[in-house]
């Protein structure tokens, strides 16, 4: 279901207030902690939550199925120190994981918050597998860029989809959980300055009073105006590849509770989704020694920068479109190794052809200009040389037959957002924090720095999970010390 319309066009600018205060308020029913949004932060907060019997907990999601962007990730939970790690003979701490994320959004984020995000990982996944069987392993054949380690802990299939139905299994289950889908919450409710409930339903709206409220809502990378209005130019033109949900509700809910926002203009996006098939062709292709030329058949970037990086690079060219050239040796090589590359295939994604100049002809570059491209570049990797885009990693010399794909940069999520305190509560400018209101995943800022550069793969499922664990937890002890 996609976001009621009013939801995907808001911005922080709207003067109306998205939060009512008590005394406008009749609540229909309460219930003790209250989670907005049902993707990975907010199924992890309610499992967390819920282990205190003595409470009800409510999860409100507004789509018609769990799961929102965790459910299209790979489900992969970065961890430095577990016992997976140890039987595996890897010896890592939670500060070697905090040096590769920091490194890669070169110390912009909040240092503080990703040494304590790498700490408490550990717990983390001997909670999710000890107390609550979820089925995580280690994947010790495949390394993300900059991962100076194993350290993934990824449900089956590698599928963020398997970790949220395992998720959703547990929670039906608990006496004191309720889930209910097709439920937007549509406002906040305060009362002397915290969460007093929210007013929630797609056709009858309800009132429904709560103590703690936990934002678990994600970013905005659904919502085109806020995009437009926080992200670099151009990104806001890009096809957007996340849940529809993420309009960037709690956001702004947050902000209205005096709630400070930081890096709202970090974002992850990706550079090679399929023009008509819509599959991602994985970066692999190009690490392995691909390239991208425009319509004129010349390269307009190092490829090499990254996929999230080079996504405004691609929607800058004629049309949002760029051609992705490569060779059987790497067609080879990707074929039965990445879920996403055997997809795309299975989809039609790719045109086969001997020579470049065929390829280009089908695929709609130039084709003089996109031979000679080509030759450019493979006579610059032979001579070890940097080529015209000043390229000089994964490279290798393209040769026949070809292969090909007309493709588009998109948007994934956005890793701006409410800047949050150890337990995940949101903090106000002055850094004190709201009491009773918490944000986690998508919705609090990220660990990535400003722009599309400091995404470390990992940093999304990270605040996702740890926040939405820190967040359950501390609603939780907090009501029961009452
Ligand atoms: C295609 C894709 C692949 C990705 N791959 C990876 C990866 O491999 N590793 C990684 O770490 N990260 C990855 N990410 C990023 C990662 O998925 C997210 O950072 C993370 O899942 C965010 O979790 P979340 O709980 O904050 O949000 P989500 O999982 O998106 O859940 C938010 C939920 O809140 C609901 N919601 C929003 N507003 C409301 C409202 N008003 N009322 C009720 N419900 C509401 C939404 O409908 C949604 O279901 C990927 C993202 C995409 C799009």
């Amino acid at each position: 279901m996609s976001a009621p319309p009013a939801q995907q066009q808001r911005t922080l600018d709207d003067a109306d207030s998205e939060v009512l205060t008590a005394d406008e308020v009749t609540f229909d029913v309460s219930t003790d902690i209250l989670i907005v949004g049902g993707g990975g932060t907010g199924l992890i907060a309610a499992l967390a939550a819920c282990e205190n019997k003595d409470l009800t907990v409510t999860l409100l999601e507004k789509s018609d199925r769990l799961g929102g962007n965790t459910s299209l990730s790979t489900g992969m939970i970065p961890a430095a120190g577990t016992r997976l790690q140890k039987e595996a003979g890897i010896e890592e701490t939670p500060g070697n994981m905090a040096q590769d994320i920091l490194e890669k959004n070169d110390y912009q984020a909040d240092e503080g918050m990703v040494r304590h995000l790498c700490a408490h990982s550990v717990e983390l996944i001997h909670w999710l597998i000890d107390d609550w069987d979820i089925s995580l392993h280690l994947v010790d054949d495949f390394k993300y860029p900059k991962h100076s380690e194993y350290r993934m802990h990824a449900p089956p299939g590698r599928n963020g989809e398997n970790m949220v139905e395992e998720l959703r299994e547990r929670l039906e289950s608990q006496p004191n959980t309720e889930i209910l889908l097709n439920t937007p919450v549509t406002k906040l409710v305060a009362e002397d300055g915290s969460p007093a409930g929210v007013i929630a339903g797609a056709v009858r709206q309800e009132a429904i009073a709560a103590e703690r409220v936990v934002l678990a809502t994600d970013g905005f990378a659904g919502n085109r105006e806020m995009v437009k209005t926080h992200c670099e130019d151009d990104i806001e033109k890009a096809l957007y590849y996340g849940s529809d949900g993420n309009t960037g509700d709690g956001i702004r809910w947050g902000t209205q509770f005096g709630g400070e926002l930081a890096c709202m203009d970090a974002y992850q996006g990706h550079a090679t989704v399929v023009d008509g098939t819509g599959a991602l062709s994985t970066y692999a292709v190009v690490m392995n020694g691909g390239i991208l030329v425009n319509e004129n058949g010349e390269r307009f970037g190092n490829e090499s920068k990254g996929y999230s990086q080079f996504a405004v690079d691609v929607i800058r060219q004629p049309g949002s479109i760029a051609y992705e050239i490569f060779d059987k040796r790497i067609f080879d090589r990707l074929k039965g190794e990445f879920d996403d590359f055997d997809r795309a295939v299975e989809l039609g994604s790719y045109t086969k052809a001997e020579t470049v100049k065929e390829l280009a002809s089908e695929l709609g570059c130039d084709p003089v200009k996109t031979e000679s491209t080509v030759q450019s570049y493979n006579l610059a990797v032979e001579a070890g040389e940097p080529d015209e885009v000043c390229r000089e990693d994964g490279r290798n010399v393209l040769s026949r037959p070809f292969y090909g794909a007309k493709v588009t940069g998109s948007l994934f999520h956005t890793q701006g957002g409410l800047v949050v305190d150890e337990n995940g509560r949101v903090l106000r400018t002055d850094g004190t924090a709201v009491s009773g209101l918490y944000a986690g995943g998508g919705c609090a800022v990220g660990i990535s720095g400003h722009g599309a550069n400091g995404y470390l793969s990992g940093n999304g499922l990270t605040t996702a999970t740890g926040l939405g664990r820190l967040a359950g937890t501390h609603a939780r002890e907090s009501l029961s010390e009452k």
